[in-house]
């Protein structure tokens, strides 16, 4: 039986080229890496399919890299699941090589790994953050169900630089969510909405 080294592969769920849907970087043509494995339990996850590893393949990087170079894409999204369950050291320094530019999006639970330009950071109450991600941060997107999720937000906030973009997200599910994040930004400036435009257009 052959082998499968864990260093060269990773287990995926699936790639996709599709456009970012949300966050500052919405609209951009986008090849999107998502990894299995997640361990934070979100009861509201809509990739529950992603949690277990060995429902998945091992993927070797190398054609991963390949696939993305194919699609030529402005930007490859690692995304999960939580992707930093596994050292992403070797997926980013691949698809750098190739000179493309490479975004994570990650709930921050685990100890930060790999090379990115951009960090998409959507801290959960569910499974506290590391304190290795605060310092990587680009957007800050915290999704809110109920008004707790506020107060989470403001305390993920206080802990990454003053320039970092800041996101409130409703729960897709919670009617009620959508006032709640209107009104909160209403109040205070320094959030933004973020709409998941994917979801509305009906694509990945
Ligand atoms: S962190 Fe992401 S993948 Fe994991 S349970 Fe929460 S929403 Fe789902």
């Amino acid at each position: 039986m052959t082998q499968i080294n864990y260093l060269t592969h990773l287990p995926i769920v699936e790639t996709f080229h599709s456009v970012q849907g949300e966050g500052t970087w919405m609209g951009v043509n986008a090849f999107f890496i998502r990894l299995a494995g997640c361990d934070v339990g979100c009861p509201w996850c809509d990739t529950k399919i992603s949690w277990n590893t060995k429902r998945h393949p091992q993927i070797a990087i190398m054609d991963l890299v390949t696939e993305a170079v194919k699609t030529h894409p402005a930007i490859v999204i690692i995304t999960g699941g939580e992707p930093l369950m596994h050292d992403l050291t070797e997926l980013t320094r691949q698809l750098k090589e190739q000179g493309l530019r490479v975004h994570l999006e990650t709930s921050g639970s685990h100890p930060f790994s790999g090379d990115f330009d951009w960090v998409t950071f959507s801290p959960k109450q569910f499974k506290a953050p590391h304190d290795s991600i605060y310092q990587q941060v680009s957007e800050l997107k915290v999704v809110v169900k109920d008004s707790s999720d506020l107060a989470w937000a403001e305390q993920n906030a206080a802990r990454v630089s003053a320039n970092v973009v800041k996101y409130l997200q409703a729960e897709w599910e919670t009617k009620s969510s959508k006032d709640l994040v209107m009104q909160y930004v209403l109040d205070h400036a320094d959030w933004r909405v973020s709409v998941q435009t994917h979801k509305l257009l009906g694509v990945r």
